[in-house]
Parts: structure tokens; C-alpha cells; sequence
């Protein structure tokens, strides 16, 4: 170059490229799929009434993995088809992943579908079998966040939702005073009762969360890369006991792939679907008689709906690479509801009767062991709740059964977009409010279920609104200086 003026100039402008700030730097993703279906023989747990061995393989499980970056900032989505995840797996995969990305466990959101057709994967005791699967499941999830993030590549995001309430009623409901049966424990008077006789039935205790949430990832040319879901719905199910499913889950993965014409893409398309707040909404509308065991075949015309406004969201939604990225975590100690010594002496005796040596244990024997179970937890456990940012979007993670009311109310605290995944991080049981916590019914009754504080709904409400507004004050946790990449 003759002018030494225009080489300053040139010079001057590429260091002012290299310091832009990173809201500018283009982002990139990377999506892949891990198999998580566990070995013949292994304790099925998913509906606690049907526990058994897996006999059978309808369709595979998987941890869905998705990972974004915008350069200094990594984000990281493994949705797993497991019921739900204890805390020691997510940590053992979170530290494979740490080891091998050096991206924190802030920046990690492992959650589970909460299908019923497969393992809870929880410690709950159920031999080598089960143990073996759990170190194998934090594997397949850490190999699967290691390989979405081989394949990152410029990309950009866009997202979009609708309303969806064809498919979701809550479950719990008002029962006529004349139907307040006892409860497990032999206590009357209880004023909702989960999924009663239509003839018992009120009205429903709570709302549902109609909103379907999409975000969509494709490649810088326009090719779709992942899309990841959120819908409030506990799950279809209806299928036969031993039976290892994805449920619907699953199906929407295959369905998206191919409404957004993605089925012959290198690398795979990736479709996930995440669940929203769900602990008190599944599929079966009391008042219409809606046919309940169609499982498999009602998952697919559910799923089919949902992938097909899926596509039509992203056909609208203008995607975009500039948007940056933020995590933050925190853990919340609270306490457990831990049996009293009367409680204790009830199981015991329960226990010791005839009824609790019956090959099919009643309600009773169950909740019995439950008590036992449950007076093995520790006084106070940690709950993990989490926040990520993409741009303008927001999504926040609990590890509990999060009902719909929380999660309209996170929502609502959160910015324009704003969505809760649930089941994320570990396992918190469910987390009915304070209010339904005085009303009753199966989801309040003390069990390795349900067992934090009957003040923690409250407690984590605010714990996630502080932190969407900590990820939106741009308070992310970085990559450590010097990270691989
Ligand atoms: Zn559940």
C-alpha cells in the first residue's frame, strides 16, 4: 500500500471490528441427538402404579441437545426422555461436560420430558440395573451437549407462539362434599381430588397454560438447524406396561422434521420439545369424555397439531444472528415435609398389617412406604433454578412438577417472551401453591413425589423472577478466560 493515511485508516477500522462489542458477533448452534433408551430389564418407574421392567422398545429415548454461542457466551439444552432426573446425574453429566467443553453448569440446562414410559431415573433403590443406567444416562447426555457443540455453525434464531388449549385441562378438581373421600393417609375432607368421576366433579382448581412456544433455529442460509418447543402438558401415555416411549415428545421430534422439510439434512435436524408448567394439566377433558387409552395413537394427532403450528410459526417469524446470550443459576435451599413421629408409627403399622404383605399394594402400603422413604431425606435440600437469555427472549427452569398458575405468573414477571422449563436440573417433586397445598388431592400428598415445604412455591416464584431480571440486566456468567472452544 502507497499511502501510509489510508493503511492507518484500514488498520484503524479492522481493530475497531475486532473490539465491537458482542451483541454484534454472529451467533452460531449446533444441535445433535444422544440415545438414552435403557437395557431390557430395567426398572420402569414412570407411573408409579405400573412399576416393572422394560420388556419392550416401542420407540427410542433420547437426550435432545441444542447449543448456542455468540461468541462469548455458550448456552447449552439437553431435554432427556427420561420421567425425571435426579440432581447426582445432572451433576455427574454437568461435570463431564464442564471437563470437556469448560462450560459451567449455569450455562447447562438438562431436563427431562417426563414421559412415563421410561425410567424416573431417581435413586429410589431398584438395583445394579438402575445405577448402571444412570452413570450411562449422564454419559449420553454430556456426549450429546459435546456433539451438538462439534457442529456449531453461523446461524440464527427466531421464535413465536399461540394459543394451544385444545389439548390441555387441569386435573385437579372440586369434588362435590358429598365425594371427599380419605385420602392415602385415612384423612377426610379434602375439597380437590385429581382426575375424579365426571359425576363427582366441580370445576377445575386451577388454570391450564394454553401458550405453545417455538424457538427456531436454522442456519445462516435458511436451512432449519433445531427447534426447540415448550407446552404445558404432563404427557399422553395409555400405553402398555413395560413399554419403553418417548410418548409424544418424541413424535413431535420426527414431525417437526419433516413439516419443516428438514428429513434428508447433514447435519440432522434436531426437533425438541420441552415441558412447560405442567404439574397440575394432562390431556383428558372431564367434560367430553375423551376417549383416555388411545396412547399411541393420540399421541401422534396431538404432537401432529403441534408440529404443524410449529412450522407455521417459523414460516413467519424473521430470524435473526445478533442476539446475545446470558445464563445464570442459583441454589435455593428449602426444607423437606419429613414425616413426624405419628406419621412414622402410622406407616409402621401399615407396614406390619396384613394389607401391607398384598402382592398389589393398596394406596395406603404405598404411601406408607413413601413415609418411610421420605423420612430418609435430609432436613433441607437445594433447588436449583435457573434463567437463560437469547436476546429478547427469556427462559427459566425449575426442577419441580410446576403448576400452571406459577408458570402463567412467571410469565407474566418475565419479559414479552418469557417461558418455564420444568423438570430442569434435578428433581424437586411437585410444587403445588400454598393455596392448593390447603385443597388436597394427590399431587399435595407427602411423598419421595412431593416433598418440599408447603411455603416453596412462593419461595422459588421469587427466586426465578429475581433471576429473569438478573439474565436481563445483562448479569450473565461468561466463559472463563481461556476456555476451549
Ligand atoms: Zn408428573
Amino acid at each position: 500500500m502507497k499511502c501510509p493515511i489510508a493503511a492507518l485508516i484500514l488498520l484503524a477500522t479492522l481493530l475497531l471490528i475486532a473490539l465491537a462489542p458482542s451483541a454484534s458477533a454472529a451467533l452460531r448452534a449446533g444441535a445433535a441427538t444422544s440415545n438414552i433408551t435403557p437395557d431390557m430389564g430395567v426398572v420402569l418407574d414412570g407411573t408409579i402404579m405400573k412399576i416393572g421392567p422394560a420388556k419392550h422398545v416401542h420407540d427410542e429415548l433420547h437426550a435432545r441437545c441444542l447449543v448456542l454461542d455468540d461468541g462469548r457466551t455458550r448456552l447449552a439444552f439437553a431435554i432427556c426422555d427420561v420421567t425425571m432426573i435426579a440432581p447426582e446425574i445432572v451433576a455427574e453429566a454437568k461435570e463431564l461436560i464442564r471437563r470437556s467443553l469448560n462450560l459451567p453448569p449455569a450455562n447447562v440446562l438438562i431436563s427431562a420430558t417426563h414421559t412415563h414410559s421410561a425410567p424416573r431415573a431417581l435413586n429410589v433403590g431398584f438395583g445394579p440395573a438402575n445405577d448402571a443406567y444412570h452413570h450411562f444416562l449422564a454419559r449420553r447426555i454430556a456426549d450429546g451437549v459435546r456433539r451438538a457443540a462439534n457442529q456449531l455453525a453461523p446461524a440464527k434464531v427466531a421464535w413465536g407462539s399461540v394459543a394451544k388449549p385444545e389439548f390441555v385441562f387441569n386435573r385437579r378438581w372440586f369434588v362435590k362434599s358429598d365425594s371427599q373421600r380419605a385420602n392415602p393417609f385415612g384423612r377426610r375432607g379434602e375439597r380437590v381430588q385429581f382426575g375424579p368421576d365426571r359425576a363427582e366433579a366441580e370445576k377445575p382448581a386451577g388454570p391450564v397454560d394454553p401458550e405453545f412456544f417455538v424457538l427456531s433455529v436454522q442456519h445462516a442460509d435458511g436451512r432449519p438447524l433445531c427447534l426447540l418447543a415448550n407446552y404445558g402438558l404432563h404427557y399422553i401415555g395409555g400405553v402398555p406396561t413395560g413399554h419403553v416411549s418417548a410418548d409424544y415428545f418424541g413424535v413431535f421430534a420426527e414431525r417437526v422434521r419433516a413439516g419443516l422439510g428438514a428429513m434428508d439434512q447433514e447435519p440432522p435436524f434436531v426437533g425438541i420439545l420441552s415441558n412447560g408448567a405442567s404439574g397440575d394439566v394432562n390431556g383428558v377433558d372431564l367434560r367430553a369424555k375423551t376417549p383416555t387409552a388411545r396412547g399411541y395413537e393420540r399421541m401422534r394427532e396431538v404432537a401432529g397439531a403441534l408440529a404443524e403450528a410449529a412450522v407455521a410459526i417459523v414460516g413467519r417469524a424473521e430470524h435473526r444472528d445478533d442476539l446475545p446470550l446470558a445464563a445464570q443459576l442459583v441454589d435455593l435451599p428449602l426444607a423437606v415435609r419429613k414425616p413426624d413421629a405419628a406419621q412414622l408409627d402410622w406407616a409402621r403399622a401399615v407396614l406390619a398389617s396384613p394389607e401391607g404383605k398384598a402382592a398389589k399394594p393398596a394406596r395406603p402400603v404405598i404411601y406408607a412406604r413413601e413415609t418411610l422413604g421420605l423420612s430418609e431425606f435430609p432436613d433441607q435440600v437445594p433447588v436449583t433454578l435457573q434463567a437463560f437469555r437469547i436476546g429478547a427472549l427469556t427462559i427459566a427452569a425449575a426442577p419441580c412438577e410446576v403448576f400452571a398458575e406459577t408458570g402463567l405468573a412467571i410469565k407474566q414477571a418475565g419479559p414479552d417472551a418469557t417461558f418455564l422449563i420444568e423438570l430442569a436440573n434435578g428433581y424437586g417433586g411437585y410444587l403445588p401453591t400454598t393455596e392448593q397445598h390447603a385443597l388436597g388431592g394427590y399431587e399435595t400428598w407427602p411423598a419421595r413425589s412431593s416433598f418440599l415445604e408447603t411455603g416453596a412455591e412462593p419461595k422459588i416464584r421469587a427466586g426465578l423472577v429475581d433471576l429473569i431480571r438478573a439474565v436481563n440486566a445483562g448479569e450473565g456468567q461468561e466463559r472463563p478466560a481461556g476456555g476451549s472452544r
